[in-house]
């Protein structure tokens, strides 16, 4: 009975493709991986989101660039000669990955993900929001002290390549005061929300001693479009040296979390943080113009072109202020 039913759902079931992006040498693993959730979760559909969480609900409106968009606008500036220091890969020759979780900490969630990370044995980087921080000190702390790293992903969650520069220094250096406030540590790596970066945008980061970081893998978790969906799109994009990008914030992250940590260890991957992925590339490999695009970091942060800047950041003026003051 049961065969005849499995029989039945292939002849009628649509093929789903699982794989998003380019073939892979994981696709097989991949295929295989689908079609064990597709038996155990059917039915499952993707997660509603609580309308009544209103950061989260902006938070959709933000779009970051895929791998491929990445990885152009890094070519389309070696064609022309312009070399912008940032992070996109580790190694390509080394089976290590970074997760990265950007927008937290997040009041509900950074500490179920702090739990799972530790039952897990991962350390991960995390890419706050200064608001964020300026709401939950006390998750900032407890993230630090779990010795994952920190990174800047700006005050207001703003995308830079849309403000003066002067605005792109003040966003990151007011996030960097309320994080040093905060857990007296100075961040050396930052990222620019929704991977939006021009060249303003990576010297701005630079004179205040930051390493732009990207990524290589985009599973667009933040949609929550469905736990199979961000699972097969992580390990479709799984190669040496990757970056994942995930939130803090989105509870089919945690529930995939487990399985996608499972699979990359048993495919030989060991999990750092992003500045033992930067450790990990050699001299050359850092200034190569294309793939990875990389930059040493500088040993003190070169703030002599930067003006002097006060850190209020003006009411109404962030395109994606969804932070709204408790009343
Ligand atoms: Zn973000």
């Amino acid at each position: 009975m049961i065969t005849f039913l499995v029989a039945l759902t292939a002849v009628f079931m649509p093929k789903v493709h699982p794989v998003y992006g380019p073939q892979h040498i994981h696709q097989q693993a991949i295929e295989t991986r689908f079609e064990v959730i597709k038996k155990k979760h059917p039915a499952r559909q993707a997660m509603v989101l609580d309308s009544t969480d209103a950061y989260w609900t902006a938070a959709l409106e933000e779009v970051d660039k895929s791998p491929d968009e990445i990885s152009a606008q890094a070519n389309r500036e070696a064609h022309l000669g312009v070399y912008l220091p940032k992070l996109i890969r580790g190694n390509p020759r080394e089976k290590l990955l970074a997760l990265t979780f950007d927008d937290g900490p997040h009041p509900i969630f950074t500490e179920k993900l702090l739990a799972l990370l530790k039952q897990l044995d991962v350390k991960a980087s995390f890419f706050v929001v200064g608001k964020m921080v300026e709401r939950n000190p006390q998750l900032l702390k407890e993230i630090a002290a779990d010795g994952h790293l920190v990174g800047n992903h700006t005050f207001s969650h703003v995308t830079l390549t849309k403000i003066p520069l002067n605005e792109v220094r003040a966003e990151y250096e007011a996030c960097n005061d309320i994080v040093e406030n905060t857990i007296g540590q100075r961040m050396r790596f930052c990222r620019p929300p929704g991977g939006d970066y021009d060249r303003q945008v990576v010297k701005a980061a630079t004179e205040q001693g930051l390493t732009t970081v990207l990524w290589t893998d985009d599973p667009g978790d933040y949609a929550s479009p469905g736990t199979h969906v961000i699972e097969m799109k992580t390990l479709s994009r799984m190669s040496n040296g990757g970056i994942i990008l995930l939130h803090d914030g989105i509870q089919q992250t945690l529930d995939v979390l487990p399985q996608i940590i499972q699979y990359a260890r048993a495919h030989g991957y060991r999990f750092v943080t992003v500045d033992e992925l930067m450790n990990s590339l050699v001299p050359t490999m850092r200034y190569h113009p294309l793939h990875p695009v990389s930059a040493p970091l500088p040993d003190k942060p070169d703030t002599s072109a930067a003006p002097v800047l006060t850190h209020s950041i003006p009411p109404n003026r962030s395109k994606i202020d969804f932070i709204k003051k408790p009343a």
